[in-house]
């Protein structure tokens, strides 16, 4: 079986763009593939967190991967800080990553304006701790929305540097890009992405709002002043984004949405994409409360998981250790 790592941090509650991005597919590949879902605590420390608000939301965090399909039984779900291989190897890594190359890195480059205050060595190495998460797995695929793509280049050619040096320690990963919802803008400005650490409330849809918080989210959406559905990035990026979702949601193409809003203001269309969205977030909403009334369950799955992880991270690291030359321990 080919083995899937991806992940996601608790740096705010799981979004639509988390979901159709990322999380859906996750939920998808797990009976076919070995699969590990990471909950990234340590990325999430690149933004100040307050702590007490971190670690309810840790948890909760957890109830809504597994509210949106994660199975226990299926995946290996845990973590990141519960095993510490990830920030060893990453450090390991950070000894074989360039400054030019995280120069690059649009999301840093993204973060450290949004965060002038604060623009830790963290924000900058942090593509050093994600190529550490997936090399730890052998990893050979990861699903991630289309903003991730630079990261799992840049984790490849860590680890192809490293193979060249030493062997062959690290599968080569490759990103798993889906087709439709990979990149989901922001509803406030559609030429951002969507993203859960975002101040502006209206900008992102939680996978845990309510209907009415949905709906009203939408109809605030920023469009434009043609009143035609139709697709077009460059001219029309929020209807183009509301399609997206509406496309990713049902499983219609673009032609069909066009000609089923056709002669349509775009009142009617945001209900439309709106409703299809509430539709399919309920069963998780609705899971969700369940999990979150079951602590002992949920601590179940953090210990179990993370044992499962440590045992596979450690063997990784153990033979990086080995070919790099440090002594073992007699
Ligand atoms: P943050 O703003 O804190 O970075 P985020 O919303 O970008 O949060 P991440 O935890 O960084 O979420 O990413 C988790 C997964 O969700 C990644 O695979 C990422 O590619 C995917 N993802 C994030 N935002 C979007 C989006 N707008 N559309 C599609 N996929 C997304
Ligand atoms: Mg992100």
């Amino acid at each position: 079986k080919k083995r899937i790592f991806s992940g996601a941090q608790p740096s705010g509650s799981v979004t639509l763009g988390n979901y159709l991005g990322a999380i859906k597919n996750w939920v998808e590949l797990q009976d076919e593939y070995d699969c590990i879902y990471c909950i990234v605590d340590l990325h999430a420390l690149t933004v100040r967190q307050d702590p007490k608000v971190f670690r309810e939301r840790c948890y909760s965090f957890l109830a809504q991967y597994l509210a949106c399909g994660l199975d226990p039984e299926k995946s290996v779900i845990y973590f990141q800080s519960h095993v510490s291989a990830h920030a060893e190897l990453a450090w390991i890594l950070n000894c074989y990553t360039y400054v030019g190359e995280l120069s690059r890195m649009t999301q840093f480059k993204e973060k450290a304006k949004k965060h002038r205050d604060n623009i830790n060595a963290g924000l900058f190495t942090y593509p050093v701790l994600m190529a550490a998460d997936i090399l730890l797995f052998k990893t050979d695929l990861v699903p991630v929305g289309e903003d991730q793509k630079q990261h799992i280049e840049l984790t490849r050619d860590i680890a192809v540097r490293f193979n060249n040096l030493y062997g062959e320690v690290f599968k080569i990963p490759e990103a798993y890009i889906p087709k439709v919802g990979a990149r989901i803008m922001s509803l406030q400005d559609p030429t951002k992405k969507m993203s859960k650490s975002d101040e502006n409330e209206n900008s992102y849809i939680l996978v845990l709002d309510s209907p009415d918080l949905i709906m009203k989210k939408f109809k605030k959406a920023v469009t434009d002043s043609e009143a035609v559905v139709r697709y077009d990035e460059v001219a029309k990026p929020g209807i183009s984004n509301l399609m997206n979702i509406y496309a990713a949601m049902t499983g219609r193409s673009f032609e069909e949405i066009e000609r089923e809003f056709d002669g349509q203001g775009y009142g009617a269309f945001k209900k439309a994409v709106a409703e299809a969205v509430i539709e399919g977030l309920k069963p998780i909403r609705e899971k969700y409360e369940e999990l979150m009334a079951d602590k002992g369950y949920l601590e179940s799955v953090i210990k179990n998981g993370a044992a499962r992880a440590e045992n596979i991270a450690s063997e990784t690291l153990k033979e990086v250790y080995d070919r790099i030359g440090l002594v073992p321990l007699p």
